[in-house]
């Protein structure tokens, strides 16, 4: 392993934001029926801060019980909900968008707290993102005929979702948002390791004065979403996560009719030609694959250099990684933060072992990282076979390999090669290239001379092994209604 670049030529003065607004509860229950119950069971869990190893709160875990009380209370509270006129329902969902706003610096707090992510990204990425789904599917409320091409519809009914540990708020509000304006109830789980922000979520509905039973939240682990999905009330399960689980969902809801989405892992091609410019495909780089220390479903964690550039942009790449400032999640200047949980962290270093093991080249920057929680620091791999684990598995970490090719045709060819369909990213001068090159590549979203750029209004999910249906934009409705 090379590990160079060290110390940098001039420091940043620490910019740690204030926490001492901050009031979290020692202990959060299930939100159910618009109400705080403790588990049938009794069981509490606490929720981590991955940066330090330190208990943020106790979380009430959810089983089987629960899951049927929730699910009951979403089924009482639908007819009214489903009944309410549109422009009512439209007025509860801006209300949520705006207390989100009204909340922000907390929320952003809370989740680089519990989840690890750089405050710049959860204060200026997630939880604006967030606000902006409530804001965009709230004005669906009432067109929901102009979104389906004039068709009459009706909502799902009640929808299960379950969420991942990485956009814990954003994709809440991802699944949430469409759900209730079409007229839906919902049970939400959260990830094990990041319940924070959507029991924070729960409080602003009820802030909102969202009526008991529409949305209930429920914190728990696997078996808690596992007892949701084959909950028979359900008629719609939105799931964000990996592909495993995915395909665990799709043989669990098999024969039954249910709506079923899926949005699933990714080993998605960032893909330079050597006609790009350069320094800004490295800034994208960068940003596609350290973005959220790389637990991005979508992450550019493939990078695909023409051959003629190959070398220089790996040498500028290598030269702005050392510059990415690792550690505390809650100091401004940090670029990348703190990985997750211990779990994903052994699961990024038995890849990054492999990927050695396998004969390809690592350079790991050299960075001071803090002596407690759970780090990685920024990682590149060269002279990678299109056949090793770290070129074909999802690391979900602030891991990228390197491969190059010489033609167009090659590079859509090696792109597509993957098991996954998620994104990719086209870096070239000529705009004509990247509509052949798009076209040819077999992934839900293509970024042209960018990387990681969401918006409500625009649809994101997969091919293949990435899963099914589609999330945000006008698509994101039809999940959530039926046409007749
Ligand atoms: P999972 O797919 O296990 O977790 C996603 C969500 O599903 C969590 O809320 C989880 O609960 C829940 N869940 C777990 N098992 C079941 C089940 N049998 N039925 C229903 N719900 C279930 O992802 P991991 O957290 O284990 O991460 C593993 C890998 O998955 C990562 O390394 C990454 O490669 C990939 N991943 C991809 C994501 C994406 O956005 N596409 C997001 C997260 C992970 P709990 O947290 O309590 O286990």
């Amino acid at each position: 392993m090379t590990a160079t670049r060290t110390a940098l030529a001039w420091e940043y003065s620490p910019a740690p934001e204030a926490t001492d607004h901050i009031r979290l509860g020692e202990r959060y229950e299930l939100f159910v029926d618009g109400a705080w119950r403790p588990p049938e069971s009794g069981a509490y869990e606490p929720t981590i801060n991955p940066a330090t190893e330190e208990p943020l709160a106790e979380i009430a875990q959810a089983g089987a019980a629960d899951v049927e009380a929730a699910v009951a209370a979403a089924r009482e509270a639908l007819p009214r909900w489903r009944r309410l006129p549109a422009l009512e329902r439209g007025k509860y969902v801006f209300r949520i968008a705006r207390l989100i706003q009204e909340r922000a610096r907390e929320l952003a707090i809370v989740e680089s707290l519990d989840g690890g992510k750089p405050i710049r990204e959860s204060r200026d990425v997630d939880v604006p993102l967030a606000a902006a789904h409530f804001f965009y599917y709230a004005g669906w409320a009432d067109k929901l005929r102009y979104g389906l091409a004039g068709r009459a519809v009706e909502p799902m009914g009640v929808v299960g979702q379950i969420v991942p540990w990485n956009f814990p708020l954003l994709m809440a509000a991802w699944k949430l948002a469409p759900a209730l304006a079409c007229g839906n109830t919902a049970v939400l789980k959260p990830a094990e390791t990041t319940p924070l922000t959507a029991l924070l979520l729960a409080e602003i509905c009820q802030e909102a004065e969202l009526p008991a039973g529409v949305v209930n939240i429920l914190p728990g682990d696997g078996s808690t979403g596992a007892a949701l999905v084959r909950h028979p009330g359900i008629d719609k399960i939105a799931f964000t996560g990996s592909t495993e689980v995915g395909k665990d969902i799709q043989a669990a809801t098999a024969g039954r009719d249910i709506g079923l989405t899926l949005e699933l892992g990714g080993k998605s091609a960032n893909i330079v030609f050597d006609d790009a410019a350069l320094d800004q495909a490295v800034e994208g780089i960068v940003n596609g694959i350290f973005f959220n220390q790389g637990h991005v479903c979508c992450a550019g964690s493939r990078l695909l250099l023409q051959e003629s550039v190959a070398d220089e942009v790996i040498e500028k790449l290598w030269r702005r990684m050392g510059l990415l400032r690792v550690g505390d999640p809650l100091d401004k200047n940090t670029d990348v933060g703190a990985i997750n949980s211990a779990e994903q962290l052994q699961r990024i270093e038995a890849l990054v072992d492999a990927g050695e093991r396998e004969g390809a080249t690592r350079r790991t920057v050299a960075c001071r990282l803090p002596d407690r929680g759970y780090w990685f620091a920024p990682t590149l791999f060269t002279d990678v076979a299109p056949v090793n684990r770290i070129a074909v598995e999802e690391i979900f970490g602030p891991v990228v390999s390197v491969m190059t090719f010489r033609t167009q045709a090659e590079a859509v060819e090696k792109a597509n090669a993957t098991a996954y369909g998620l994104a990719a990213g086209v870096w070239t001068d000529k705009g004509s290239r990247a509509l052949a090159v798009a076209r040819g590549l077999k992934a839900g979203t293509i970024w042209q001379n960018t990387y990681n750029q969401f918006d409500p209004t625009s649809p994101f999910g997969g091919y293949k092994e990435s899963g099914f249906g589609r999330e945000g934009g006008a698509a994101g409705l039809r999940p959530y209604v039926r046409v007749s």
